[in-house]
């Protein structure tokens, strides 16, 4: 997979490969951004380039086809390690850590160096930070980390300042819509644009938003949330229970499905404070934009406002893995309490 099958990322990609010319590479990299951005991806290319054996690192452009980089590509090679918080710990273990670090410091299999990709480090807590600290500070010669997270400022400042750290922005909506057609998540240029608008730069989200269920499941909660009489939050709680199980016995895949709804909610409620200014809904689609301006007749700006750090909040503890039925009952009947309440004069 070449560099520009990874788009929106250039400028990542040019800095890198100025570090790389000038014999500078970073030995720890923080990578910040949203999520859904590709920043996963983007790390697993940078391993390539690091362990192509073809290839010298100044160029920072694997060869794809050396025995180092077919391995990076089958997910096989013994110098490039990866950790990450399992699915169900709500935080990145020291454990994790310690037996990466360990692993970190023996002799790269290949004769080249070794590269480790950390994936939510959101989630590191002090300890297992603490046990990372002297790795991150002087790894083996050669020796690449690369941290995946949300923001800098999740981190504890110990770990950033170890780490360079690299920013990646939302894509753009046109280079994302020209990325799902690529992949054939969207069968035609409207059809992308509209999800690309809707994804807010993430193509993880996009994937996500592609899937028919979720759209009409989408469709049905928004409308009740604006209809006349509401929503019954027990109901509720039952229905998107049932829509996250439909992903299958995978509780993370149903904590995705969940948290896509979470921002599709998020989005309304954004959408209604837009509305309430005087401004136009960032929603480009016509039913979405009923519901809106019908919520924002109703509900006064504040209660909306809390709706949608209401729901934020959901999907930080969807994260963490808590309860997914409790979550959601508690979510839903707070969101009844509002939008439940006759409208306003
Ligand atoms: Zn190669």
């Amino acid at each position: 997979m070449p560099w520009h099958s990874i788009r929106g990322h250039d400028r990542v990609v040019d800095e890198l490969r100025t570090a790389a010319r000038s014999g500078r590479f970073p030995h720890a990299l923080l990578f910040v951004g949203p999520e859904g951005v590709g920043k996963r991806t983007f790390a697993r290319k940078l391993a390539q380039a690091l362990l192509c054996e073809e290839r010298p690192e100044a160029d920072l452009d694997p060869c794809g086809a050396c025995a180092g980089c077919v391995q990076v590509e089958g997910g096989t090679h013994p110098d490039l390690l990866a950790a990450g918080r399992p699915e169900d710990k709500q935080e990145l273990p020291i454990k994790v850590i310690r037996d990466l670090c360990d692993e970190f410091g023996l002799k790269p299999a290949r004769g080249g160096r070794k590269v480790a990709i950390v994936d939510d480090v959101d989630s590191m807590n002090e300890e297992a930070a603490n046990a990372f600290l002297k790795t991150l500070e002087e790894p083996p010669p050669g020796a690449v980390l690369i941290l995946l997270g949300t923001s800098a400022e999740r981190q504890l400042e110990t770990v950033v300042s170890r780490c360079q750290v690299v920013r990646f922005e939302p894509l753009p909506a046109d280079e994302l819509a020209a990325t799902l057609l690529e992949r054939g998540v969207a069968a035609e240029p409207a059809e992308a644009m509209k999800l690309a608008t809707l994804a807010d730069g993430s193509v993880g989200r996009a994937v996500g938003l592609a899937d028919p269920e979720l759209g009409r499941y989408r469709r049905d909660l928004i409308d009740g949330l604006a209809s006349e009489g509401g929503i019954d939050p027990a109901e509720q709680v039952k229905r998107l229970d049932a829509f996250a199980k439909q992903a299958g016995k995978e509780s993370a895949a149903q904590r995705r499905r969940v948290r896509l709804m979470l921002w599709e909610l998020a989005r309304l409620f954004r959408g209604v404070l837009w509305q309430t200014a005087g401004l136009e809904p960032p929603s480009p689609d016509p039913d979405d934009r009923r519901a809106i301006a019908r919520l924002a007749e109703r509900l006064e700006p504040e209660d909306v406002f809390i709706l949608a750090e209401r729901a934020m909040d959901a999907d930080f503890h969807v994260q963490r893995n808590l309860n997914l039925t409790m979550l959601l009952e508690s979510l839903f009947h707070d969101l009844a309490k509002v939008v439940n309440r006759p409208g306003r004069p």
